[in-house]
């Protein structure tokens, strides 16, 4: 199976060689030739593989490049990692059924796709004797998931950028804590904007990008998508039996996880039925499904910092099959959409959207009054953004058809918005409990492009 790129330019490449690339060269998004549909024999052997082995098979589906012993090896040892036996549990709750996607090392669900990232480049960069320099901004969860998914790895260094005094304090500890030697923690005196622009500009200046071997793992890369198809099949395959559907609630910022489900369905056929798309105020994606136009505003703040996004970087994979792969129509859409900030959709593609998608906006007070009233029935606690996808997912919930709500944080990372719920922070789990008496190290510099890259300069592997 070869990758091609969304907006046409690009020769066919192999999995491994779209993993390094992460966005394609003509600028799009990387999609694999055709999506693997699974048989019924298959599902029944995978039935009863553990979390790791499944996404050893399911991957393997994606990646013909990779020898399946690599492959089953860096599946284990990215979800050995994770702190329970299932790795991503399944537990009922208030009707509906949670997936605790929130077991790895920082208590989000981009552990499971970034710890897999993170041996994976090891991997190749050590079998083609490379190196790399992982640049990247962040508001808080992904900085610290890229962090501990390639700390210690060998032919890596990773350089993150958080607005000094800006990101909460756990998220500050989680990743400032890691003190490997190829971890470099830069705090800038500004905004997470600023960080953002100066890694941009950074990366569009091509002779630097390519003398320090610069790399992202922000969510466009592939393999982040294909390591987050698996657990959509893991709870397909545990609640639906034959000729019986399951729905999932997806709570979506990036659109990078609710894409992963839509890949997930295709491959199962009729076994995944409706995916509900779950937004805070920043609703681009569910007004897109809802009113068929997608037209940015601006972004407001929520207690779900993770999905205040307006632009949704994944969004131009569901246009291509949208656009019935038409790469043409893609890149005219992105070029319409950066002009006039605006798409509008045909009756014919709304509809084919909404039967795939549901959608609706959980504001503020919905997303807090769910946290309190789960905790008063059931005594579990939801963090602000599982929160949000439970809300929309107990709406559109069927009779018969479970209902999967992925749980995205564990709530003891968003302790300020749990205490507006039920009046108290919860308790720190074991990993975050003791992080304050670890020793830290980070360094301050100011928002500077010019600092930043004399920085890197002399801490780059080259
Ligand atoms: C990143 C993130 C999301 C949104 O995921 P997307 O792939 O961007 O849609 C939701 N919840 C949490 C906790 C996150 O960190």
């Amino acid at each position: 199976m070869k990758y091609i790129s969304t907006r046409g330019g690009i020769a066919p490449i192999p999995f491994t060689e779209a993993v390094m690339m992460g966005l394609a060269g003509d600028g799009g998004l990387l999609l694999p030739e055709t999506i693997p549909v699974v048989d019924d024999t298959t599902l029944d052997r995978w039935r009863v593989l553990s979390y790791p082995d499944l996404a050893t098979a399911v991957i393997s589906l994606f990646a013909a490049d990779l020898e399946p012993e690599v492959l089953a090896g860096l599946t284990r040892r990215s979800y050995a990692v994770f702190n329970h036996p299932e790795v991503v549990p399944l537990v009922e709750r208030g009707g509906i059924t949670v997936m605790e996607l929130f077991h790895g090392p920082t208590l989000a669900f981009k552990d499971i796709a970034l710890q897999f990232l993170g041996n994976l480049f090891e991997y190749l960069l050590g079998r083609d004797g490379r190196r790399m320099n992982i640049l990247g901004a962040t508001s808080g969860d992904t900085g610290s998931a890229a962090i501990h998914g390639v700390r210690g790895k060998a032919g890596i260094n990773i350089f993150i950028l958080h607005p000094h005094g800006r990101v909460s304090p756990v998220q500050e500890l989680q990743m400032t804590t890691v003190t490997d030697a190829n971890v470099f923690n830069i705090a800038i005196k500004g905004t997470f904007d600023d960080g953002q622009a100066m890694v941009k500009s950074i990366f569009s200046d091509a002779a630097f990008k390519e003398k320090y071997h610069l790399g992202a793992v922000n969510s466009i890369n592939w393999a982040r998508i294909v390591a987050q198809v698996v657990y959509y099949i893991y709870a397909a395959l545990r609640l639906g039996g034959e000729g019986k559907r399951v729905d999932f609630s997806v709570p979506t910022g990036n659109f990078g996880d609710i894409f992963a489900g839509f890949i997930a369905r295709w491959m199962l056929g009729g076994r995944i039925g409706r995916l509900v798309l779950a937004t805070n105020g920043n609703d681009i994606l569910s007004r897109f499904v809802n009113q068929g136009e997608y037209s940015r505003s601006a972004v407001v703040r929520t207690s779900s910092p993770s999905m205040d996004i307006q632009v949704a970087s994944n969004f131009e994979r569901f246009l291509f099959y949208l656009y019935d792969k038409d790469p043409g129509r893609v890149s005219a859409a992105i070029n319409e959409f950066a002009a006039s900030g605006r798409l509008l959709f045909s009756a014919a593609e709304q509809e084919t959207t909404r039967e795939i998608f549901a959608a609706d906006m959980v504001d503020e007070a919905a997303t807090i009054a769910t946290i309190r009233e789960v905790f008063a029935a059931d005594g579990y606690l939801f963090d602000p953004h599982t929160a949000v996808g439970v809300r929309a997912g107990m709406a559109h919930k069927l009779d018969d058809v479970p209902m999967v709500c992925l749980a995205t944080a564990h709530p003891a990372k968003f302790g300020a918005a749990v205490k507006r719920a039920i009046g108290r922070e919860p308790e720190l789990p074991p990993s975050l409990a003791g992080l304050d008496k670890l020793e830290s190290r980070c360094r301050i510099l100011s928002a500077d492009e010019g600092e930043i890259r004399q920085y890197l300069a002399a801490n780059a592997l080259i």
